[in-house]
């Protein structure tokens, strides 16, 4: 029988253990952690993700910022925004939101945050630590962390000598993925588009990561038998069935076939989605366990 795993409840419970982490830092007097989300410009996609977030930091008991800029903000204005809420002590997560207006550096944004205020993860100083093994105080980007709770409520925290293949090697995804399966002892293969003969390699996998943004690129015949199969991928494709101008999501994996071979599988949607912002509120309320000299929570 395969295992769906179940990425909405699972990220349920990382909110609940949040919220409880959050009553736990009031009852010690301790100031209540705080998130500030930045966002530039209309892009409504980016606009969904933000209210999503906020509301979330909000059900948490969080202290919740929203800056909500024009799209003809400066780059100075930004970096100033950043550098006040940096020096915020009822701050402890800023996260501005991707893609920033084409005017804007995003990497210099980026590295401007306070790397301990980096809930996101991208800061060169998050992803040293993450990349040398310093899980204690590294934030690590949420959708690779969020998937690593799910590969570990199937197979356990201890990963060792399994086979895992990354399909994908973005800095969000399938580089911080590849390091945190390192970090749990997995024999760990990148693979990328220049990749020769990825079934042959994916077939290889006892955990088998894709994040590609191609719909349905993972067959079921690239799955060995019993294998996990995490699917990253969020692709938005036309569905005529639905009626005219309709249109539904699919992951990077063909979760029909896929699912017949593998051992356990997340769906899309459903599966590592909702763990991205319920892991970003992890890392916002560590960093406030941390900033008030406290022992890190662990997910
Ligand atoms: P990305 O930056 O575009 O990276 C895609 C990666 O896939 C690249 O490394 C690329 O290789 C590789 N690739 C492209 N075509 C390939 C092929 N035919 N064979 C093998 N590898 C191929 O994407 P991303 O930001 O990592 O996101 C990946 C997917 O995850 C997207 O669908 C995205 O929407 C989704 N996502 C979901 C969440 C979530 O919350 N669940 C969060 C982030 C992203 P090269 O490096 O050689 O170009």
């Amino acid at each position: 029988m395969t295992e769906v795993i179940d990425g909405k409840r699972v990220a349920e419970d990382v909110v609940l253990k949040v919220k409880a982490l959050t009553s736990e830092l009031s009852a010690k007097g301790a100031t209540k952690p705080g998130l500030a989300v930045v966002i530039v410009g209309e892009d409504p996609a980016s606009q969904v993700y933000v209210a999503s977030k906020s509301r979330t930091a909000k059900e948490c008991g969080f202290h919740s910022l929203q800056h909500t800029l024009p799209a003809d903000t400066t780059e100075e204005q930004l970096l100033k925004i950043i550098g006040d809420l940096n020096a915020d002590a009822s701050i402890h997560g800023i996260l501005v939101q991707l893609p920033l207006p084409g005017h804007i550096d995003a990497g210099k944004v980026i590295q401007t945050i306070a790397p301990e205020k980096d809930v996101d993860g991208f800061h060169f100083i998050n992803v040293g630590k993450l990349g040398t093994g310093e899980l204690e105080t590294a934030f690590v980007p949420c959708t690779p962390a969020g998937s690593m709770l799910l590969i570990e409520r199937v197979r356990g925290k201890d990963l060792s000598g399994l086979n895992a293949v990354v399909v994908g090697r973005s800095n969000i995804v399938g580089k911080p993925m590849a390091n945190l399966l390192l970090a749990a002892n997995c024999t760990v293969t990148i693979a990328h588009s220049r990749t020769k003969d990825l079934p042959a390699l994916a077939r290889t996998a006892d955990i088998l990561i894709a994040a590609v943004g191609r719909p349905e690129m993972v067959k079921g015949d690239w799955v060995k038998p019993g294998a996990t199969v995490i699917d990253v991928g969020i692709n938005r494709i036309p569905a005529p069935e639905k009626g005219e101008g309709k249109s539904r999501l699919v992951g990077d994996v063909a979760y029909a076939e896929a699912a017949k071979a593998a051992g356990s599988i997340t769906p899309v949607p459903g599966g590592v989605g909702p763990m991205t912002i319920a892991m970003l509120m992890a890392n916002t309320v560590a960093s406030a366990y941390l900033a008030a000299g406290l022992k890190r929570p662990s997910f």
